[in-house]
């Protein structure tokens, strides 16, 4: 059984937002693919101007 490790989840401030941080492109849009199954919508994956790191954003709408 797999587990999302969310001791380790590290956050990353981004304005009045406080977001995952993914370390890897991949890892990202694992993510994403998983927030998609459990949410709907659309997830998509951009590199963060704060730091060297990832984070998801939804798409729709
Ligand atoms: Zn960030």
């Amino acid at each position: 059984m797999k587990k999302i490790m969310e001791l380790s989840l590290k956050k990353c401030w981004v304005g009045e937002t406080e977001k995952i941080v993914y370390d890897t492109r991949e890892e990202a849009e694992v993510a994403a693919k998983v927030a998609e199954y459990d949410h709907g919508g659309k997830f998509g994956v951009y590199k963060c101007e704060y730091g060297d790191h990832w984070h998801l954003t939804s798409l729709s709408h």
